[in-house]
C-alpha cells in the first residue's frame, strides 16, 4: 500500500510530494506525459514562494537561475513603485520560466525520495474506508491511502469525483507562443508599443537570444482548447491584429490559453482531495496561479503526512480546505477585478485611473502588493494577536536566520523568554529558545508551514494549544 499517490507532477504535486517526503510519507507522482512540457505558461515567483523555498533550503537554487525585478505595476499592470519596508526579506519578483521552476522542483522531489513515474495517466478512482484504487491507462491499478489531485485546470480527479467547477467559462482565448521572426527588432518593438495602446492581449517579448515569445487574441475561441494552434493560424492573427506576421517562423512551442474562472466546490472527498489548478483557475493577469498551487501543497504536505503518520488531531487534515479554498476564492476575485480593468472600454478605463491614483496612498499600494505576493494571508485561528494566522515573516536570531530552522518541516516554538516547553511534542516540534530584535512577541508557535499557531508567554495557555496542531502529547 503506497501512502499517497500525487496524480500530476506540475509544480503542485511536486512539492507536495517533496513535504510528504520530509515526514518520511511514500509518495507516488503520477504525470500522464513523458516528458515534462517545454511551453512556458509562468514567469516567476512572488515573496510568498520564495520564501517557502528558503524555509526549505532551497533559495540558492533558486536564486542562481532566476532574475530579480522590482515588485511594482503587477496589479492589471499598473504601473506604480512598491511601496517601502514591505514586510518580507524577498520584496521583489523572481523571474523564472516554468520549465526551470518545474525542473527545480522535480530534482528536489527526486532528492527528497519521491518516486515520479512519467507516462502515467490516471483513468479512474474509487475509495473505502481503508484506501483509494487508482487506475491507470494501461489498465494497471494501484493502491494508497491517499491521493491527491494535482492534475491541472482539466483535472481527472475531480471530474472522477463528480466535484462541480463552478464559475465563468473561458470567453476569450489567447494564442502564445515562442518563436523566430524576419522583421528586425526595432520594427517589432515599435509594432509591439503602436498595438498595445489598444490591444493589451497583444505582445511581443524579446527573450536575449534572437526569438520572441509572442501573444496575440485568438480569432474565437477552439472548440478544443487541448490542441495547439498551428503557425499559420498564429501568424493570421498577428496580420489581422498587428498588421503585419513579423515573419513569425521556427516556433519552439505553441499554445492557447482561455479567461475562464472557476472554484471546485469541494476540495476534499474521503481520502482524496484537489490541490493547485485542479482546484482553481483564473486568468494569468496578475501572475498568481503557481504560486498559489505550490502555497496549497506548503499547507496541504504537513497535515496528510500527519494523518498518514497517525498523530493528526481530529479536524486537521479538513482545516485544509477551510483555510485554502476562501484564499483561492480571494484570488480569483482579484483576478477578475483585475481583467475588468484590462477593458479598453471607457467605464473600465476610467476605474483604472481612479485605481491608479487610488494607489498612490502607500495603503492601498500596500494592500493591493500583499495580496499579488500573497504575505499577506491570515487564517482564521479564532481572536487574537495580529500575529496570529500569519505566516512569520524572517527574522534574525543570535544563531542565524529563522528560516534555516525550518528546512525539517516540524513546528517551531520560538522561545525568548526561555521558561517554555513543548516537551511532550519533541518529536514534531522543535523549541528554539533564542532572541531577535525583529519579533514583537515573548514566543510564537509556528506551524511547519510557517503560520503562526500561538502567540504569548503563559505555559497553560502554550499546553491548551498544542493537541489542536500537534495531536497528543507523548510522555
Ligand atoms: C499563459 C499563462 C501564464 C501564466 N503565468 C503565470 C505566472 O506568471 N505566475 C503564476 O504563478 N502562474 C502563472 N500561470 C499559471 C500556472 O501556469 C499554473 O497555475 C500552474 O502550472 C499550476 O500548477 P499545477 O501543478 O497545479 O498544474 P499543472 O502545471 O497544469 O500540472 C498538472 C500536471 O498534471 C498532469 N496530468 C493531467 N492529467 C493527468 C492525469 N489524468 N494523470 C496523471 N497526470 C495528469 C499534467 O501532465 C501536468 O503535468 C500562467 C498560466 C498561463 C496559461
Amino acid at each position: 500500500m503506497i501512502d499517497v499517490i500525487v496524480a500530476g507532477g506540475g509544480p503542485t504535486g511536486l512539492w507536495l510530494a517533496s513535504e510528504l517526503r520530509l515526514h518520511g510519507v511514500h509518495a507516488l507522482v503520477l504525470d500522464k506525459d513523458a516528458e515534462p512540457t517545454r511551453i512556458v505558461r509562468a514567469l516567476g515567483l512572488f515573496a510568498r514562494s520564495i520564501e517557502i523555498m528558503d524555509q526549505r533550503g532551497l533559495l540558492e537554487r533558486f536564486l542562481a537561475v532566476g532574475q530579480k525585478y522590482p515588485l511594482g505595476g503587477f496589479f492589471a499592470g499598473i504601473r506604480k513603485p512598491a511601496p517601502d519596508r514591505l514586510d518580507t526579506a524577498h520584496a521583489y519578483v523572481l523571474g523564472i520560466p516554468q520549465p526551470i521552476i518545474d525542473r527545480l522542483l522535480a530534482e528536489h522531489a527526486a532528492e527528497a525520495g519521491a518516486e515520479i513515474r512519467r507516462g502515467c495517466e490516471l483513468t479512474g478512482l474509487s475509495q473505502d474506508e481503508d484506501g483509494v484504487t487508482a487506475e491507470l491507462a494501461n489498465g494497471t491499478l494501484l493502491r494508497s491511502r491517499y491521493l491527491v489531485g494535482c492534475d491541472g485546470g482539466r483535472s481527472t480527479v475531480r471530474k472522477l469525483l463528480g466535484i462541480g467547477f463552478p464559475g465563468e467559462p473561458t470567453r476569450v482565448e489567447t494564442l502564445l507562443g515562442e518563436m523566430e521572426v524576419t522583421a528586425d527588432p526595432a520594427t517589432v518593438a515599435e509594432v509591439n508599443a503602436e498595438v498595445r495602446k489598444t490591444q493589451l492581449r497583444f505582445g511581443a517579448m524579446p527573450l536575449g537570444d534572437g526569438a520572441y515569445r509572442v501573444g496575440v487574441p485568438a480569432a474565437g475561441v477552439a472548440e478544443d482548447r487541448t490542441v495547439p494552434p498551428t503557425l499559420e493560424e498564429f501568424r493570421q492573427q498577428l496580420r489581422a491584429v498587428a498588421g503585419t506576421d513579423f515573419g513569425a517562423h521556427s516556433p519552439r512551442w505553441l499554445s492557447r490559453f482561455g479567461d475562464a474562472t472557476r472554484l471546485a466546490e469541494r476540495y476534499r472527498a474521503g481520502r482524496v482531495l484537489l490541490a493547485g489548478d485542479a482546484a482553481h483557475i483564473h486568468p494569468p493577469v496578475g501572475g498568481q496561479g503557481l504560486n498559489l498551487g505550490i502555497q496549497d501543497a506548503f499547507n496541504l504536505g504537513w497535515k496528510l503526512a500527519a494523518e498518514v503518520g497517525g498523530w493528526a488531531p481530529e479536524g486537521l487534515l479538513d482545516s485544509y480546505p477551510t483555510e485554502r479554498r476562501p484564499v483561492a476564492a480571494d484570488v480569483l476575485d482579484y483576478t477578475r477585478a483585475q481583467m475588468e480593468l484590462l477593458s479598453l472600454e471607457p467605464g473600465p478605463q476610467a476605474v483604472r485611473r481612479l485605481v491608479s491614483q487610488l494607489m498612490d496612498f502607500e495603503d492601498v499600494n500596500r494592500y493591493l502588493i500583499e495580496r499579488t505576493t500573497a504575505i499577506g494571508i491570515r487564517y482564521d485561528f479564532g481572536e487574537g494577536p495580529e500575529l496570529l494566522g500569519r505566516r512569520l515573516r524572517d527574522v534574525g536570531l543570535k544563531r542565524g536566520r529563522l528560516y534555516e530552522l525550518m528546512r525539517a518541516g516540524r513546528g517551531l516554538l520560538l522561545d525568548q523568554t526561555g521558561r517554555l516547553s513543548a516537551a511532550g511534542w519533541a518529536d514534531r516540534v522543535d523549541h528554539v529558545v533564542d532572541v531577535s530584535e525583529e519579533l514583537d512577541a515573548p514566543a510564537a508557535l509556528l506551524r511547519p508551514d510557517g503560520h503562526v499557531a500561538w502567540v504569548g508567554e503563559d505555559q497553560q495557555d502554550l499546553l491548551s494549544q498544542m493537541p489542536k496542531w500537534f495531536g497528543a502529547a507523548v510522555s
